[in-house]
């Protein structure tokens, strides 16, 4: 047969046969093996759809979530969700400042205000050190975290991807490692039973958000047109470390300093600022946009809740006695 009028036939075939045509279940840790996944682009939902749940915002240090998840925290807040922001290392490493002990008080400030600008409701520190996460036990971190997920009821985790590839920073990897595991033992009866006793009861996060800073599985593109602007103010709260803060007055001065300026950056430090961070610090997201029709995007591995063949089979099939 000719291979094309074969190809074409036994395309036909396994169109036909309900167990090719059928989609893997995302479950958990039996979830889909796929490379090969659908995209799907997020927008904007009207009303408060999430009205009620819980997200949690992990980062390692305190530029990460504004620089890659800040837009969809926004959304989803908009959208009904509460949240709060833990952030992992004590940040003691990155930023400008007179001391090591200067630069961990410069940082802590600044992500109260990040969370703050966010809208999340509180900041918590976990204090890990910076850049040296990876000598402390990864089962402590799980701990502190399945506590936190209980008390707090989080359905939802924003955080750095445990699978992707090329991550030089030992507390990105660590972190999306503790928060993986956290997420799924927080649900278990078995898991610290001592916290039941205090009152708390198996919960965990059921759906999450994984960014990377290098290859990933993305499914999800979420649209942040509308939270742009805020995203950029979210940023440039980041003033210790990061790329945005007040690069843009930084840039200003020195150009000025050489009898130059750039029309882009305006006449005021504010304007500066903001124009600096919409157009190089997050040029990421317009990039990323761009490539599916948006003005500006975030992109995500994104792993929702369980899905279930009996729960849907019960749904479609049951009958009453
Ligand atoms: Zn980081």
């Amino acid at each position: 047969m000719e291979r094309r009028k074969f190809m074409g036939a036994a395309g036909s075939l396994l169109a036909a046969s309900p167990v090719q045509a059928q989609k893997e279940l995302e479950a958990g840790g039996t979830g889909s093996t796929s490379y090969t996944v659908p995209v799907t682009v997020e927008r904007k939902q009207s009303g408060k759809p999430h009205h009620g749940k819980v997200l949690a915002a992990i980062q390692p240090h305190c530029d990460d979530i504004p620089i890659f998840a800040g837009g969809t925290i926004l959304k989803l807040l908009d959208e009904g969700y509460t949240g709060v922001l833990i952030t992992m290392s004590n940040d003691s490493m990155a930023g400008t400042g007179s001391s090591i002990g200067d630069i961990v008080l410069k940082n802590e400030r600044d992500t109260k205000e990040v969370a703050r600008r966010l809208g999340l409701t509180e900041a918590y520190f976990l204090n890990y050190p910076n850049h040296n996460m990876d000598g402390w036990p990864l089962l402590e971190m799980r701990a502190r975290l399945v506590f936190l997920f209980r008390l707090l009821k989080v359905d939802t985790v924003l955080v750095y991807d445990p699978g992707a590839l090329y991550e030089r920073n030992p507390d990105h990897a660590v972190t999306a490692k503790a928060v993986e595991s956290a997420c799924w033992m927080a649900s278990s009866e078995w898991d610290y039973p001592e916290h039941f006793k205090a009152g708390l009861t198996p919960h965990g996060p059921k759906e999450k958000y994984y960014f990377a800073r290098g290859p990933q599985l993305v499914n999800r593109v979420v649209d942040i047109g509308t939270y742009i602007d805020q995203k950029v103010w979210v940023n440039m709260a980041n003033v210790t470390q990061g790329p945005a803060g007040s690069q843009g007055a930084v840039l200003r001065r020195a150009l000025a300093e050489k009898g130059r300026k750039l029309p882009l950056l305006g006449d005021s430090d504010e304007t500066a600022n903001r124009q600096y961070t919409k157009t190089f610090a997050l040029a990421r997201d317009r990039t990323r946009g761009q490539a599916h029709g948006l003005e500006y995007a975030e992109f995500f591995h994104h792993i929702p809740p369980d899905e279930s063949d009996v729960e849907q089979y019960v749904a479609k099939h049951s009958v009453p006695l």
